[in-house]
């Protein structure tokens, strides 16, 4: 008796339960293909009676594989608010406690809430934490790990293709999961979420943009442009600040500079948890600077889109975004001059490193833009553009291959001088932007090219070779 009192209590004060979880996959954004395979779980609920029939496996568990912040648990509560179904959810660091039995306990009633609530998703966050392979962790701390893991396959098991409850668990290493979690009949359904691309961006901007006083003509593309390597929940952050400012400021609509000031402090808070050293920052500013500085004194290539010196997109440096013709370059119809600047840009940070730090102090944080600079010089020579003509049908001659790096090493050399000097005759512009970078870790194309307004001196040289 006492125990059926209990769980009438129970019954009616659901621990795990979250209430009023109304997302719809519409609040979700830039999912792309994945949608469809999300709209699938909905039907295993919708339409469990038909699957069963049929004989279709509806499966135990899903893993939403991806990094913090893209969306995992709003997908998890979205593909609830689709099928109408209750959503319980855990994080499994919960799980894991000193005391032997109670994250197994916990798991327990989890389930016990979910069932009696049935249909019903259950959402478990950070699977890793609890489902690392077992025997990786040695001590008690690790039995009691075990115990919570045996009591999950076993609550796992006790659904498997019902219909009823399905769980859902969120991890970002799948790889370290123990086997017996990705057995088949458990989460035996990967779905990857990665962090979106710029069009992404643009929808899920969007999407949070819905519930704000939001001006007609917002450039969503440029504040897309500038948050490389963001994900959702930065990008929702970056619409509140946005708010927040036009508070602030007693305005009544949010516009693109908003957007643009929010994206930079997203930028620098996301940085600032990062760990370079100040002289790191300075040097990496030094050569993306570099770069734009030389760049805004060739016609062909001063249409820079942003200057940025966050690691990002998978990049150890910074970057300086050229709005080129990359088709016209990749087919090689870049006039002479054009190439030659070109080569003048990929040269400019090593130039920079030489006039900042001293040749005794050289890195080799150029060496990749070096390497663009020297191929596109052979590129130059090979392609009959230097005053010497080396054909293609001479490149196999020995001595000409000699001949053709000497003509090339003229040309770099030549280059080589024309970006040093751009960049001494720019030394309050360079300064300029290096501060600016260090502070704001980015800059947009109109405040580069108000600093080079104030302070450049550019008046393009004419051709020197
Ligand atoms: P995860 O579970 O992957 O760590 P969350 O689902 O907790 O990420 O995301 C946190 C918040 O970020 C969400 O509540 C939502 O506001 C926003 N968000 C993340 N991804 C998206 C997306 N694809 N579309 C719209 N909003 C998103």
């Amino acid at each position: 008796s006492g125990a059926r009192v209990r769980r009438a209590q129970n019954r009616r004060l659901p621990q795990y339960l979250e209430r009023g979880v109304d997302v719809k996959f519409s609040d979700v954004a830039g999912l792309g293909k994945i949608r469809l395979e999300l709209e699938e779980i909905v039907k295993f609920f919708t339409h469990a009676e038909t699957y069963r029939r049929r004989g279709v496996k509806i499966p135990g568990g899903i893993l939403l594989c991806g990094p913090p912040g893209v969306g995992k648990t709003l997908l998890a509560k979205a593909v609830a608010g689709e099928a109408g179904v209750n959503f319980f959810s855990i994080s499994a660091s919960q799980f894991v406690e000193i005391y032997v039995g109670v994250g197994a306990s916990r798991v327990r009633a989890l389930y016990q809430e979910a069932k009696e609530n049935a249909p019903s998703v259950v959402f478990i966050d950070e699977l890793d934490a609890v489902g690392r392979e077992r025997g990786l962790i040695k001590g008690s701390g690790g039995q009691e790990r075990d115990a919570t893991l045996n009591q999950l396959l076993v609550c796992l098991d006790g659904f498997e293709g019902r219909g009823e409850v399905i769980t859902i668990a969120s991890t970002n290493r799948p790889d370290i999961l123990d086997p017996a979690l990705v057995r088949p009949g458990r989460f035996d359904r990967k779905i990857y979420i990665p962090k979106p691309g710029l069009i992404g961006r643009v929808e899920i901007l969007k999407v949070h943009a819905r519930k704000k006083p939001m001006a007609e003509d917002v450039d969503y593309m440029a504040v897309a442009s500038i948050t490389d390597g963001m994900v959702g929940a930065e990008l929702a952050n970056i619409i509140e600040v946005a708010a927040i400012n036009m508070l602030r400021d007693g305005r009544t609509e949010i516009t693109t500079d908003d957007l643009l000031q929010a994206a930079q402090m997203e930028e620098r808070g996301m940085l600032d948890r990062k760990d370079r050293s100040l002289e790191t920052w300075r040097q990496v500013a030094i050569n993306e600077a570099a770069m734009a500085v030389v760049a805004v004194n060739f016609p062909d290539l001063r249409n820079i889109e942003f200057v940025t010196i966050s690691p990002r997109a998978g990049r150890e440096l910074g970057y300086v975004r050229f709005k080129m013709d990359h088709i016209k370059f990749k087919e090689g119809m870049l006039s002479q001059q054009s190439l030659l600047d070109h080569i003048t840009v990929q040269l400019a940070p090593r130039a920079a490193d030489e006039l900042w730090y001293g040749e005794e102090k050289l890195s080799t944080i150029w060496a990749e833009t070096a390497d663009n600079a020297r191929s596109a010089a052979r590129t130059f020579v090979l392609g009959g553009l230097s005053d010497k003509h080396y054909g293609l049908s001479n490149f196999w001659v020995t001595d000409k291959i000699n001949d053709i790096d000497l003509e090339a090493l003229r040309v770099l050399h030549e280059c080589y001088g024309r970006a040093k000097e751009l960049l001494q005759r720019n030394r309050t512009l360079m300064d300029a932007v290096v501060n600016q970078l260090i502070e704001k870790k980015s800059l947009t194309k109109q405040e580069f090219f108000q600093l080079v307004e104030l302070h450049g001196s550019i008046n393009p040289m004419p051709p020197s070779i």
